[in-house]
């Protein structure tokens, strides 16, 4: 089955038109595992940080869009944007067009903290 590619967004030479909606799930599902295994940074204060940043800089249909990731992070649990951060991320490096650019717009912070990370690490 093909993702619905959204016009406009991380538009780019050479990006192939879609995707199979599996390889962004599985891309999500591993930046769950890569969470894990580091140690849960989607936890860190740093990231909590940034996080609350991107909130608080919402428009409101930004904020009514992730008003649920919001919810979580406040009982400390950041880890499904940070999972989606890391789709979009590899994505980008894949030459895949991102299932969710509307993630990447919401959270530029979280998105360059994330980057970060993977390219130190
Ligand atoms: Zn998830």
């Amino acid at each position: 089955m093909a993702e619905k590619y959204i016009p406009g967004d991380h538009k780019e030479e050479g990006m192939v038109e879609s995707q199979p909606r599996w390889a962004a799930t599985v891309l999500h599902e591993l930046g769950h595992s890569y969470d894990r295994n580091s140690k849960l940074i989607s936890e860190t204060q740093a990231f909590a940080e940034l996080f609350n940043q991107d909130a608080a800089a919402m428009n409101a249909n930004q904020q009514q869009r992730f008003a649920k990731d919001i919810e979580r992070a406040k009982q400390g649990k950041r880890g499904e944007v940070f999972a989606n951060l890391f789709m979009d991320l590899i994505c980008q490096q894949a030459n895949f067009k991102p299932p969710r650019p509307d993630i990447a717009r919401a959270f530029p912070r979280s998105l360059a903290f994330v980057q970060k990370y993977l390219a130190s690490h």
